[in-house]
């Protein structure tokens, strides 16, 4: 997904290496290649003015160090800056001291939340955990199925809402199923709840009464990272509709630009947690800033 960029900032200090030293112009016209690197690959523009501010900044300040020269120090410049924007160090799960630690999917319609209910429960049994995954988008055709079709293939537990048991009402599903956990011994809730096509007002309001229900220790925004800047402006919406404590980023496999999905920790100060680039199980990790960086760097 980031191959272009990657060509392009490599061809950007391409143009330093060799030199022995760097002067203001050669900062500037550095900095200027390496806006339009990000902006052709779609991060968005104030994300991309801070980011080339701050380094132009430090470039041009005191912190240049003896030991490299000057292309690995712009270069050394760049990743520090790349990182921050992603949101700085990796954010991992934060575990209820009491078990079950409830986790919440919420999201668009298609942004792949079932699927990475899947994901992260298999990585969580992977773990030591012993993970639930609950069916509370009663929204689309064939969800429950579906969920229970990925917990199985994860071997990990469902809860889905049987005839006479709160059909019907996804909340009633997703609280019930925390007391569904205790009893089973599962340590780990996944709540999928339901998503529309667009960002709708009925949508909030259900992801939002499930939250109250269930008091999530993390509630997670999924996102399809090929929607351009639609994704950081559906993760406005969630973060002030229903609030959000960290961001999974899906389709990362794809071949749009990504850019847009790479702003958004920073543009709704939330970081990014997990990043999924498949189909598959497998296809899922923990999202690690430096090591983003370092991918877009070469
Ligand atoms: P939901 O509506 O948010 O629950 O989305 P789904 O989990 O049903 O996913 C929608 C579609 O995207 C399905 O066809 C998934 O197989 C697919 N999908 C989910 N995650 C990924 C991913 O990381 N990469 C690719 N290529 N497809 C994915």
């Amino acid at each position: 997904m980031f191959d272009t960029l990657q060509d392009r900032l490599a061809a950007t200090f391409k143009s330093l290496r060799g030199k022995g030293r760097i002067t203001d112009a050669d900062i500037d016209a550095t900095t200027r290649e390496i806006r339009v690197a990000l902006l052709e690959a779609d991060v968005n523009l104030a994300v991309v003015k801070d980011f080339v501010a701050g380094v132009k900044q430090k470039a041009k300040g005191s912190e240049l160090s003896k030991a490299l020269n000057p292309a690995q120090q712009i270069i050394k410049i760049v990743n520090e800056e790349l990182i921050d924007i992603l949101g700085g160090d990796t954010r991992f799960i934060r575990f209820a001291k009491q078990p079950p630690t409830v986790i919440m999917l919420a999201g668009l319609q298609g942004a792949g939340k079932t699927t990475l209910a899947g994901k992260l429960g298999a990585w969580l049994k992977s773990e030591g955990h012993s993970p639930l995954l609950v069916a509370a988008d009663l929204q689309r055709p064939n969800a429950v199925q579906q969920l229970q079709v990925v917990a199985e293939r994860a071997k990990v537990g469902v809860y889905a809402p049987q005839p006479g048991n709160g059909v019907g009402d996804p909340v009633q599903v997703a609280r019930d199923s925390i007391d569904h956990a205790r009893h089973g011994l599962f340590d780990v809730v996944i709540i999928d709840t339901a998503g529309r096509l667009g960002v709708d007002e009925e949508m909030m309001r259900q992801a939002s009464r499930i939250k109250e229900q269930t008091r999530p220790d993390e509630t997670l925004f999924v996102v399809d990272a090929m929607i351009g800047q639609d994704a950081v402006n559906t993760a406005l919406a969630f973060e002030q509709g229903v609030g959000i404590d960290g961001v999974v980023l899906t389709k990362l496999d794809g071949d749009a630009r990504g850019g847009a999905a790479l702003s958004i920790a920073k543009v709704i100060g939330r970081p990014i947690m997990f990043a999924s680039n498949g189909e598959k199980l497998e296809d899922f990790d923990v999202f690690h800033p430096d090591r983003m960086a370092s991918r877009i760097l070469g």
